[in-house]
C-alpha cells in the first residue's frame, strides 16, 4: 500500500476524479482517496447540467452563447461578487472542457429554454458521469483509488503541504505527496458549519446531501491557515424531503395557490416570497419543518406532479383526513385553510389561489442545503491562498470546496463545468510543482 506519492487527490467526486485524471496523464504517481465507500459525492446526485459557451452544439442548435456572454451572466448571477479572473478562465476554457467530457463518450444536447446550458441526452444523471470518470481512471496503473480512506489533517513541513493524516481500514497512517489537491465537496451535510458562517440558515439537514459533504476540505485547509471567500451566501432550498426538493412555485404560484403551515397547521409567512427568504422562516417553526399543502389544481401542473410522486406527498378527500393523516390537528387545519380562501393573511401575500379542489396533497418539508457558494480561496493555478493572499506551497483545491466563482448566486450549471476545467488546471499544476 503506497504512502508515498506524487499527488494526492483528498474527494472521489467530479472534481477530484478530473484532476486525478489529468495528473495520471501527466505520469504522475497519483492517490485518490475516498472516505464513503463509493465515488461519487454529491456529483452522482447532481443533473450535472453544464454551461458552456461558444460551442458546436449551440452552434448547430442556432443558439449564441459567447465567451462574454458566459462571463457577464456569471458575474451578474453572483452580483458582481464572483472573481472575474477566475469566472473568466472558466468562460474561456468551457468548450474545451466540453470536448473533453464527449471525448469521454458523455452527450449532451442543448437544454429547453436557456442559451447557456447543455443537459445530457441520457436523463439527468450523474452516475452516468461518475461511471464515464471511473473508466477513464481505470486507464491509468499509476493513479490508484482507495475508498473508506478518510484524510484528517493536512501535513506540514517548513511551509509546505507534504502529504495528509489519513483514516482507513488499516488504522491511521501518514500519506506523503509533493502535492496534495482538496476535492472534497460542500456543506451539503455540514450544518454546523453552515451556521457558523450563515446563521440565518442554521438548523437546516442533510437531506439533499449524500453523506461525505461535511466540509473536511474546509476545516483542514483553515486549519492550516487557508482564506475563506463568500462563505455567507449559501444556496438552501425551502421544501427539502429526502430525496427531493420540492419547487417553491408548487406554494407560490399566486393563481392557483397552495400554502405551508406549521405543526399548529398554521400558516406562517408569504409563500409567493423569494425562497431564500422563505429558508429562515421555516427553519423557525417547530421541527424546522413546514407542510406542503396544495389542491388538485397544483397537482395538475409539473412540478405539482413531480412533488406528489418524487416526495411521496400524501392525498386525501378531504382537508380533515389530510390533516389527520398528516398528524396535524384536523379543526386547526380547515380553519387556516378556510381563512386562506377567503383571502385573510397576514404576511402580505398579494393573490391567493383557493385550495379547494380535491384531492388535497400534503407533505413535510424542511430546509436543506442545495450548493455551497462560498469556499476555500484559490487562484488561477487553483493554488490554496492563505488569508495574506498567498499561494499555500504544496496545496491545490478544485470543486465545491472552493470559493471564488459565484459570489452570491451561482448559474446552474458552471459548478459541473468548474469541476472539468479547473479539475484539469490543478492537475497539471499538482505534476508541475
Ligand atoms: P465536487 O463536485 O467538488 O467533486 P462532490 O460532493 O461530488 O464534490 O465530491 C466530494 C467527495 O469528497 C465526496 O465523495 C466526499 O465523500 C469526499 N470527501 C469529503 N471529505 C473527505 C475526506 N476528509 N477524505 C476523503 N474524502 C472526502
Amino acid at each position: 500500500k503506497a504512502t508515498e506519492v506524487d499527488v494526492l487527490v483528498i474527494g472521489g467526486g467530479g472534481a477530484g476524479l478530473v484532476s486525478a485524471i489529468t495528473a495520471a496523464e501527466k505520469g504522475a504517481n497519483v492517490l485518490l482517496i475516498e472516505k464513503m465507500p463509493m465515488l461519487g459525492g454529491n456529483t452522482m446526485i447532481s443533473a450535472t447540467g453544464l454551461t458552456a459557451s461558444d460551442t458546436k452544439i449551440q452552434e448547430e442548435a442556432g443558439v449564441t452563447f459567447t465567451v462574454q456572454d458566459h462571463i457577464d451572466r456569471t458575474m451578474k448571477e453572483g452580483k458582481d461578487l464572483p472573481n472575474l479572473e477566475l469566472v473568466t478562465i472558466l468562460a474561456e476554457n468551457s468548450n474545451a472542457g466540453l470536448e473533453w467530457l464527449l471525448s469521454l463518450g458523455l452527450e449532451y444536447k442543448m437544454h429547453a429554454t436557456e442559451a447557456w446550458t447543455l443537459v445530457p441526452v441520457e436523463g439527468h444523471f450523474g452516475s452516468l458521469m461518475i461511471a464515464a470518470y471511473r473508466k477513464e481512471a481505470e486507464k491509468y496503473d499509476n493513479l490508484e483509488i482507495r475508498l473508506n480512506t478518510k484524510a484528517t489533517e493536512l501535513v506540514m513541513e517548513d511551509g509546505k503541504v507534504v502529504g495528509a493524516k489519513v483514516e482507513g481500514k488499516d488504522g491511521e497512517y501518514t500519506v506523503k505527496a509533493n502535492a496534495v489537491i482538496l476535492a472534497t465537496g460542500g456543506l451539503g451535510n455540514a450544518p454546523d458549519v453552515i451556521a457558523e458562517y450563515n446563521p440565518k440558515y442554521g438548523g437546516g439537514t442533510g437531506t439533499m446531501s449524500t453523506a461525505g459533504a461535511t466540509g473536511d476540505g474546509i476545516k483542514m485547509a483553515t486549519a492550516i491557515g487557508a482564506d475563506v471567500v463568500d462563505m455567507e451566501h449559501h444556496m438552501m432550498r425551502p421544501l427539502a424531503t429526502p430525496g427531493y426538493w420540492i419547487r417553491e412555485t408548487v406554494v407560490s404560484d399566486e393563481e392557483i395557490g397552495g400554502i405551508l403551515v406549521n405543526k399548529s397547521a398554521v400558516r406562517f409567512t408569504d409563500e409567493t416570497a423569494h425562497r431564500w427568504d422563505m429558508v429562515p422562516e421555516v427553519a423557525k417553526q417547530d421541527g424546522g419543518v413546514a407542510y406542503v399543502i396544495f389542491d388538485a389544481d397544483v397537482a395538475e401542473t409539473g412540478n405539482g406532479k413531480a412533488a406528489i410522486d418524487k416526495a411521496k406527498m400524501i392525498s386525501a378527500d378531504t382537508i380533515e383526513e389530510l390533516a389527520t393523516k398528516l398528524g396535524l390537528d384536523p379543526a386547526a387545519l380547515v380553519a387556516t385553510v378556510e381563512a386562506y380562501n377567503n383571502g385573510e393573511d397576514e404576511f402580505g401575500r398579494k393573490t391567493m389561489g383557493k385550495v379547494t379542489a380535491a384531492p388535497f396533497y400534503g407533505v413535510q418539508a424542511e430546509v436543506a442545503s442545495h450548493f455551497t457558494m462560498g469556499g476555500l480561496a484559490f487562484n488561477k493555478n487553483t493554488e490554496i491562498l492563505d488569508t495574506n493572499g498567498n499561494p499555500i506551497p504544496g496545496l491545490y483545491g478544485v470543486g465545491e470546496v472552493l470559493g471564488g466563482l459565484y459570489g452570491a448566486g451561482r448559474v446552474y450549471g458552471n459548478d459541473t463545468m468548474g469541476n472539468v476545467v479547473f479539475g484539469k488546471i490543478a492537475g497539471e499544476n499538482a505534476v508541475g510543482k
